[in-house]
């Protein structure tokens, strides 16, 4: 088992719902019951559970029944302190006015989302991002009507903020807002004043991206689901009982379907470099929906050489992922992840950028990705696939410990030349569907 080392940063938890689209009457909606227990209280254990034991409840409607049933903590081993609002202020400035409860450093919890997340790796990572704070982030299958964040494209600083609704032409990468924050004190002076309501992220992100607050992104795979209608709140207890909630959180190991981009999940062409060259093979987005629904993490990893040839910039390969973002979000499926690598080794070429012009550690064959995204989602790779179209592809799974996969560049009939050669595949299907089908044979 993990270490439960305990951590004295302040876990703030946002309380002041009320459930009138749950039908709940005499409870605030974070009391909701799940599976016989107060949803409060599931938080509650699972945070004590890692460590974490320095809680800030914001509470406000009814927090009567909170307090009646929560007290000081004790008998579940935390200290609770309440910061109660007579009047709603909104997400924003009801965390304010528990400032002196937060310390120089706090974590902020939605009560009303049920979740399973590793938040030490996070709070681990937002330290090392270091800024005003840092968001955590997801994909999701429906975009178009979440809260969306956007990143600069070769690093997670968050560059815009975009709420919904969005315009039908609006294309962005699939990241949405999941409603965990790591945030510094100093992100209240983006609060504006007023009399009015101010949220996290319906005012207060935005405006404080755009007035140049250094916040971050953080992507995570795990299970974090507003629970805000009937159906919503059911369908989370089925994910309980499943063990698929506890099953994505990264305090357990995880199991992921690493592909190989260009041939595997679109058409291999000479160079895509702008979204119209993008285009989805046949039967990837609903066999990427599949995995989506499994316990398996969906990892892109892919070469982009022509990064370091010049021959397009971050910002055209970012508006290229955003349209492979589009067509498999039609089929509502997501890539938890796309890692690239921009390098690439031999000098010579007109308008090549030299700062990319170097031997890495990530450009496949080499294993750096998949160790790279082993690390950041704590993914035992022995029990991890690596669907690819080439030898390299093969080599760098095999490098790495995880399974080598080989599907027919495109779905094309004849295998490519460089893997007609002997090669450590363990499989070899036609296309990714096909390599799908295998993998749930094989997973054991
Ligand atoms: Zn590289």
């Amino acid at each position: 088992m993990h270490t439960t080392e305990k951590h004295p940063i302040a876990v703030a938890l946002l309380l002041g719902g009320k459930g009138t689209r749950l039908g709940l009457e005499g409870i605030p909606k974070p009391m909701v019951e799940v599976l016989g227990t107060p949803l409060l209280e599931h938080h509650v254990v699972q945070l004590r559970e890692q460590g974490f034991t320095n809680l800030v409840f914001l509470t406000g409607y009814q927090s009567n029944v909170i307090e009646a049933h929560f007290g000081d903590g004790s008998e579940w081993g935390v200290q609770i302190s309440y910061s109660v609002e007579a009047e709603p202020l909104g997400t924003a400035r009801a965390t304010r006015a528990a400032l002196p409860m937060l310390g120089n450093e706090f974590v902020l919890l939605y009560g009303d989302v049920v979740c399973d997340v590793d938040i030490a790796r996070f709070v681990d990572q937002a330290r090392e991002n270091g800024g005003h704070g840092t968001l955590v982030v997801h994909p999701n299958d429906h975009p178009h009507d979440s809260d969306l964040v956007v990143t600069d494209p070769d690093s997670p600083r968050i560059a815009a903020f975009l709420n919904k609704p969005h315009a039908e032409d609006l294309r962005t990468r699939n990241l949405v807002n999941a409603g965990l924050y790591y945030l510094k004190p100093e992100i209240f002076e983006a609060i504006p004043e007023g009399e009015e309501l101010f949220d996290w992220g319906r005012d207060v992100f935005p405006k404080a991206v755009e007035d140049g607050y250094e916040l971050y992104a953080y992507r995570s795979a795990e299970y974090m689901k507003d629970i805000g209608t009937p159906a919503r709140l059911q369908k989370a207890q089925r994910h309980i009982l499943s063990g698929s909630v506890a099953a994505r959180s990264m305090r357990n190991p995880q199991r992921a379907v690493f592909l190989d981009r260009d041939g595997v999940i679109n058409r291999e062409i000479n160079g895509v470099h702008k979204p119209d060259d993008l285009q989805v093979l046949p039967a990837v987005g609903s066999t990427i929906a599949s995995i989506n629904q499994s316990p398996f993490l969906t990892i892109g990893i892919t070469n982009q050489p022509d990064l370091a040839k010049g021959f397009f910039g971050f910002e055209d390969l970012d508006a290229v992922h955003a349209e492979m973002d589009r067509q498999l979000v039609e089929d509502h499926a997501f890539l938890d992840d796309l890692l690239f690598c921009p390098h690439h080794p031999e000098t010579g070429f007109d308008g090549e950028v030299a700062a990319l012009k170097r031997v890495c550690t990530c450009r496949k064959p080499a294993p750096g990705m998949l160790i790279n995204a082993a690390q950041r989602y704590n993914i035992d790779l022995s029990r991890s696939y690596m669907v690819g179209d080439r030898l390299s592809d093969l080599v760098a799974a095999e490098a790495a410990g995880a399974i080598p996969v080989l599907v027919h560049r495109n779905g094309e009939k004849d295998l490519p030349k460089d893997a007609r050669v002997a090669h450590p595949a363990k499989h070899v299907a036609i296309d990714l569907a096909a390599a799908w089908e295998w993998i749930k044979e094989d997973m054991g």
